[in-house]
């Protein structure tokens, strides 16, 4: 196609009207009313966003350098080192922690399959999308910025546009209660609840009356390994 052809399209296609939808959030009226088309639709409960590193309840990072998440990774976006903790000021409950934890934004898709991959729940999603950078190094963010606050929120870092709602239910959803994920293990804690959530509540198919276990298991569990 020539530029006389493509000057011709732009031509026909000038009174058409405009079909997609100016992204602003809240716009407000000359009376301070924000008109709904204006708003921003909620955003779903499980929404994939921008990651955390969670810690337990007692303040030990839950990531413990296992690079899982690493080579999972479709994009390649993650860079893990782990080391081994120092016996006097362990930083998890592991025998390594993540030493060095970098996620590279200009390449991740939100898959989840790092959050899917992790065995301890170390990393999760916030539901935050909105976030843009101006130089290179703000889009890889580092083990300091990704790790949760001492309530166990997301740091609101300068460059986020935060809304309300997007730093809740961050916490993994698979409970910390059973090192197995039996229902049979049901209220026996094995390991700290997580910083800011505390041992989560059953989902639904997660109880024990939803479920029927195909070999109880009467053992006393009580000794099983947590950390604290
Ligand atoms: S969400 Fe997907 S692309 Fe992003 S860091 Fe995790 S595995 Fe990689
Ligand atoms: S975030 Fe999870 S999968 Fe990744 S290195 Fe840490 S413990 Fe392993």
């Amino acid at each position: 196609m020539g530029y006389l052809e493509g000057f011709a399209v732009t031509f026909k296609k000038w009174g058409e009207g405009v079909t997609t939808k100016e992204y602003r959030a809240g716009k407000t009226d000359k009376n301070g009313n924000i008109d709904a088309r204006d708003q921003k639709a909620p955003k779903p409960e499980r929404a994939h966003g921008r990651h955390v590193l969670n810690k337990y309840e007692d303040g030990m990072e839950k990531c413990i350098g296992c690079e899982l998440c690493a080579g999972v990774c479709p994009a390649k976006c993650i860079y893990v080192r782990g080391a081994e903790n120092p016996p006097d000021d362990p930083k998890s409950p592991g025998e390594r922690f993540g030493f060095v934890y970098e996620i590279n934004y200009l390449r991740c898709i939100h898959c989840d399959l790092c959050v899917e991959a992790c065995p301890t729940e170390a990393i999760t999603e916030t539901k935050l999308f909105e976030f843009s950078f101006t130089n290179r190094s703000d889009a890889i963010y580092t083990k300091d910025e990704l790790l949760v606050d001492d309530d166990g929120k997301p740091q609101n870092l300068p460059w986020e546009d935060w809304r309300p709602g997007e730093d809740e239910n961050t916490s993994g959803w698979m409970r910390a209660t059973a090192p197995a994920g039996r229902a049979a293990y049901e209220n026996k804690v094995a390991w700290s609840g997580e910083l800011g959530y505390g041992v989560r509540e059953p989902e639904k198919g997660q109880a024990f009356e939803d479920t029927v276990d195909p070999e109880p298991d009467t053992a006393d569990h009580d000794d099983h390994g947590g950390h604290h």
